[in-house]
């Protein structure tokens, strides 16, 4: 069942756990996300990076995700990940996703600002929630962002961002990063309590991958209430391709159907232990009732 980012996020905010949302990459990572979904009986918000929006493109990745979702008991959205293009943004809304996530980190505060409330207005008014990023979250996904801090600001100035743009969700830096991690991140959990206490605007999680399960719960706690897994999704793709290739190729046997199948299993495994750290399994209401 579709429903709207927010709605979900706050439900996971009131009741002290998270939607996970995990980027997918084509109809067999997205089918693999739902099925676990289903059997954890979680919420679950399906994304697309920029990239993938564009090399899939935004009408069949809407009918993937539609068809996909047609017969879920459990709540699902669509949302596009990390778009600093406007025009982007604007199919997206026109094609009537469940939400955008905005990136203007790489702009100045006042332009920043501007731009996002410009998206917001444009957001709303066809019923699509808006995710802000206006710090940049270290680390480049798919093309987009820094390896380097640009733009980093007050809580006050987030919150204030927050309330001039009327932007749904923020995206704040907690200490994580896009990617793998080479050494232990420091944890910012102490500025998700002083943002929550500033502006009623639930907080997402980014570069969740290699994390450990007390500090995802920690971040939890402290009142993350969507948190993106990318690259777990991406490694399980590609490493059960490459090991399933390599017996291929040694057993001289070549049949896709089975690759898929254990490429889906990989990426349903990293899922439904997402689910299990987050706190969302069994927490859809179609679950529940
Ligand atoms: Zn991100």
């Amino acid at each position: 069942m579709r429903r709207s980012t927010l709605a979900m996020v706050r439900d996971a905010h009131d009741n002290g756990y998270a939607v996970p949302a995990f980027n997918v990459v084509d109809d067999l990572s997205l089918r693999a996300v739902v099925d676990a979904a289903e059997e954890a009986g979680s919420p679950v918000i399906i994304q697309a990076s920029l990239k993938t929006a564009r090399s899939i493109g935004v009408e069949l990745l809407t009918e993937m995700f539609d068809a996909a979702t047609a017969r879920c008991r459990v709540d699902t959205a669509l949302h596009l990940d990390h778009c600093p293009d406007l025009s982007m943004i604007e199919r997206v809304v026109a094609a009537r996703w469940s939400s955008v996530l905005f990136d203007a980190s790489d702009r100045d505060l006042g332009q920043a600002v501007a731009e996002t409330s410009a998206v917001v207005g444009l957001a709303h008014a066809a019923g699509v929630d808006v995710e802000s990023e206006i710090e940049n979250i270290v680390g480049v996904e798919d093309g987009v962002g820094s390896d380097v801090i640009v733009h980093s600001y007050s809580v006050e100035q987030l919150a204030d961002a927050i309330r001039t743009t009327g932007a749904d969700l923020i995206a704040p830096q907690l200490g994580t990063a896009h990617g793998a991690y080479h050494g232990r991140p420091t944890l910012l959990p102490h500025r998700v309590r002083e943002l929550r206490e500033l502006v009623d605007c639930p907080v997402v999680l980014h570069g969740g991958t290699g994390l450990t399960e007390a500090e995802f719960r920690s971040l939890i706690a402290a009142g993350v209430s969507k948190i993106n897994i990318s690259t777990a999704v991406k490694h399980a793709y590609m490493d059960s391709a490459y090991h399933f290739l390599k017996k291929a190729r040694a057993k001289d046997e070549w049949d896709p159907p089975s690759l898929f199948r254990s490429i889906a299993g990989e990426i349903r495994a990293v899922a439904l232990r997402h689910f299990d750290i987050f706190g969302s399994a069994g927490r859809s209401p179609g679950v529940q009732s």
